[in-house]
């Protein structure tokens, strides 16, 4: 397949070609007389692909599985998933959801995620025996919800990690006790050495300004020298930290190397449920965070199911949400591309795919031709190629209506 007039520098206007050869190696750049496949790419934009570092794809798409979650908080959506859902979730179901799944990361360029499945009811062992498929690597997390002093969780998160998950869950607000949470952190920890395995935690996913077991995380990844295999998801609490807290926690955080990860649109969803007007945003201080230098990736978190009954996987859809929600700025929108790829690769400690000849093609191009119409319109990518598979999405009338915008814009620069 021939690829013509790829854009590789949104400040250029140089057009490259690339041509993948039968095996998906990208064989050449910039060799135009090939057979085969010709795809016109228009001077659209290249990208890595994009990243879901945080997801829950056991029980994505459920949504009608069970009674409607008639007070949206994330406590009556684990109530359903318990009481209604996790009994449908047989290998057989869990495998016809995962395909629908894929197909919808892949479409939308995400080749990555990552996947917190509890242990409790099961669901982390189907997934692990239903993941392998070619389109969209999946890391799995032994998720101990709601805690790891609950039922066996603890054995069996052993049995998960032995079966072959990267990564130890962990979720410490939600033990029974403060001594519990603290006490959770450290099995965690002496877990992901033991296995030699990532960390990843819901960390501090309320709206209580006294959850800060963030810190408790850091501080415990500095000590075993662990930072750059530990991840802490949510951190809603940190909306509602005071400034100076939150401030001595960012010291701590960089200084243990450690990666956030925040899911804007699920946390708009859940949090700031028992306010009053004004309601809490409920999400991580992302600005604020990359401001202090810290690594910080963004996740779809749940799709479709009692917890959240919306989403499609679409990343620049929630990079655009976190613009929205975190109060950012226009200088500011072309660094929220790092935080579905760059920073999100660095999060799952795993190699970025390079776009070189000899590589196997792992890239995207972008409806748009630059960064900036990209997070602005969010529209799924023109092209995605993984090895020998690929996918187109035709936007006709969307790419016409740009191009009007763009004219608008340059006529504006004048
Ligand atoms: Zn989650």
């Amino acid at each position: 397949m021939l690829i013509k007039n790829v854009k590789f520098q949104e400040d250029s206007n140089e057009n490259h070609s690339i041509y993948i050869n039968d095996e998906g190696i990208i064989e050449c750049i910039d060799c135009n007389n090939k057979d085969g496949e010709i795809i016109d790419a228009k001077g659209r934009l290249i990208s890595k692909p994009f990243v879901n570092p945080h997801a829950h794809l056991g029980y994505a798409l459920t949504l009608n599985y069970a009674r409607h979650n008639l007070s949206g908080t994330l406590i009556e959506g684990v109530e359903i998933i318990r009481e209604e859902v996790s009994q449908k979730i047989t290998q057989e179901d869990l495998e016809k959801r995962l395909e629908k799944i894929i197909r919808m990361h892949f479409i939308n360029g995400v080749f990555y995620v990552r996947s917190h499945d509890p242990v409790w009811n099961d669901v982390v062992f189907k997934m692990l025996k239903a993941r392998d498929n070619p389109l969209v690597d999946i890391q799995v997390v032994a998720f101990p919800s709601p805690g790891f002093f609950f039922n066996e969780n603890l054995e069996k998160i052993r049995k998960a990690l032995e079966e072959g998950a990267e990564v130890v869950g962990l979720i410490p607000h939600s033990e029974r006790s403060y001594e519990e949470g603290i006490k959770s952190v450290m099995v965690a920890f002496d877990l992901a050495v033991e296995y030699n395995k990532l960390i990843d935690g819901h960390v501090d996913e309320t709206d209580d300004p006294n959850s800060r077991f963030s810190e408790v995380v850091a501080r415990e990844a500095l000590s075993r020298n662990y930072g750059s295999k530990t991840s802490i998801s949510h951190m809603t609490a940190s909306h509602s930290y005071d400034n100076w807290y939150f401030h001595k926690l960012t010291l701590l955080l960089r200084e243990a190397g450690v990666s956030i990860i925040s899911n804007p649109i699920v946390s708009m969803h859940l949090q700031g449920r028992y306010d009053n007007y004004p309601k809490r945003r409920g999400i991580a201080r992302i600005r604020e965070l990359i401001n202090a230098g810290i690594n910080v990736a963004l996740g779809s978190d749940n799709v479709a199911d009692p917890i959240y009954p919306l989403g499609d996987y679409n990343m620049l859809r929630v990079a655009q949400e976190a613009f929205l929600a975190d109060h950012f700025t226009s200088n500011e929108i072309n660094k929220l591309l790092d935080l579905i790829t760059t920073n999100a690769y660095k999060a799952l400690n795993i190699k970025t795919p390079q776009i070189r000849e000899g590589e196997k093609a792992e890239f995207i191009i972008l409806q748009t031709k630059t960064i900036y119409d990209a997070i602005r319109t969010a529209l799924p990518p023109y092209l995605v190629v993984r090895g020998k598979h690929y996918a187109i999405n035709e936007i006709k009338t969307r790419i016409d209506e740009n191009e009007e915008t763009d004219k608008i814009i340059n006529i504006m620069d004048k």
